[in-house]
């Protein structure tokens, strides 16, 4: 893409590779499961709370802030997850989706110069936003699972060592896109170490906080000793739900945080949908009380099987989710020496779209994995599965 007279700051940026591929699996009519978005329904109580709230006609601006009902639905859920007592009015605000709030952060809290740790392969987000604030990054490699070490892991003394730099922030996300590693306790320990040996303000990505499988389970970061006054907590509608085009997100952080957060959300959206957020309020409060997560995960872990066994029979190397809803498999037994190129053909010649990880990577050495998404019906992935009986009949190298 050429940018004419457009500003430097962007000159690196491409076109996301969710765009790309959703783009190529429509122009090929291929089985999409390349971008994380789910192809059913959300619950009817959700979907009938945002009819009955248009038809109520809360149809104009929303507060700066978020609707005070909103507000309360989070601190509600927050107070049930980690037993922290947050004042809504000034701990929680509300903006369009994780993606604004990421952006909002680093426009907040990052000056011209400052370092930002981040975890790699890293949503693809989060380097153009540290971009877009002057910002440089310090990546850590996630490394993929081992024969002695069988989760996704990075080396402590990396992980020391970029801290010891006196980063401003550190972005952390778990459950994590594209790898569905769940940080352990141990990891957020560690992390929460670092954070407070350094001064190092902490920014958790907690949007598949819901999506988290056999004996997993997803720990609060800023439920740790001291991590409170020091982390900024992300979540949002979208993927809990099943509502990714709705853009709710929720940011729980001290006053001082919020406040500053909200500095650059004023003048980035300022408010955000006002039915959506009345909507997302009944959400979470109903589905704490009405099984709707318990069924969620049940739901998942099935979707997760389906995928998992469809993948096994191409017969290539696979790394499942312990959260998130995406599971890898390794091409490079096909003699594939990059993973885009390979996507690329994927869609056009088997019919079927999944996702680079090496868009991920600010790192050009990146491993050769192809991310594929398990938010989707039963028989759309079973539809791929048939078409990928193919991938031996072609020569990929
Ligand atoms: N963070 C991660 C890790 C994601 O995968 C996504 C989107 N899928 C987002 C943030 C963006 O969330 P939202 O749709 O709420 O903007
Ligand atoms: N988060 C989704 C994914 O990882 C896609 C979001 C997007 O399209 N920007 O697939």
């Amino acid at each position: 893409m050429s940018h004419p007279a457009s500003a430097s700051r962007i000159a690196s940026f491409g076109t996301t590779i969710f765009t790309e591929m959703s783009a190529l699996a429509i122009q090929h009519n291929a089985v999409n499961l390349g971008q994380g978005f789910p192809d059913f329904a959300g619950p009817d109580f959700v979907k009938n709370a945002a009819i009955e709230a248009i038809q109520a006609d809360y149809n104009q601006y929303a507060p700066m802030p978020g609707t005070l009902g909103l507000r309360q639905a989070v601190a509600t859920m927050w107070r049930t997850r980690t037993g922290i007592d947050i004042d809504p009015l000034a701990e929680v605000s509300v903006a369009s989706g994780a993606t604004e709030l990421l952006c909002d952060v680093m426009l907040s809290f990052i000056n011209p110069g400052d370092a930002v740790v981040i975890f790699e392969p890293a949503y693809d987000a989060y380097v153009p936003d540290i971009i877009m604030a002057g910002g440089r990054v310090i990546p850590v490699r996630l490394h993929p699972p081992t024969a002695t070490n069988p989760v996704w892991h990075y080396d402590p003394q990396v992980l020391a060592a970029a801290c010891a730099q006196k980063p401003k922030l550190l972005l952390l996300n778990t459950p994590h896109n594209p790898t569905g590693k769940v940080f352990s306790l141990a990891e957020l320990t560690e992390i929460a170490d670092l954070c407070k040996t350094h001064d190092i303000l902490a920014v958790v990505d907690e949007v598949y906080d819901r999506l988290v499988y056999d004996q997993h389970v997803h720990i609060h970061l800023a439920s740790l000793p001291d991590m409170w006054q020091r982390t900024i907590s992300l979540n949002s509608i979208g993927k809990t739900f099943s509502v990714t085009g709705w853009k709710i997100g929720w940011a729980i952080a001290p006053a001082a945080l919020n406040s500053a957060l909200r500095a650059s959300h004023q003048w980035v959206t300022f408010a955000t949908s006002t039915p959506m957020q009345y909507a997302s309020a009944v959400a979470l409060m109903q589905a704490e009380s009405n099984g709707y997560y318990t069924q969620l995960v049940h739901e998942y872990s099935a979707r997760r099987v389906i995928l998992r066994d469809i993948l096994s029979q191409t017969g290539l190397p696979l790394i499942d989710a312990a959260g998130s809803y995406f599971i890898s498999i390794d091409v490079a037994p096909l003699g594939v020496s990059d993973v885009r190129v390979f996507c690329r053909r994927l869609v056009s010649e088997i019919g079927v779209a999944a996702i680079p990880i090496t868009a991920f990577y600010v790192d050009p050495d990146a491993p050769q994995l192809a991310r594929f998404c398990f938010a989707k019906k039963d028989e759309t992935m079973r539809a791929a599965g048939e078409r990928l009986r193919n991938l031996h009949t072609i020569a990929w190298r």
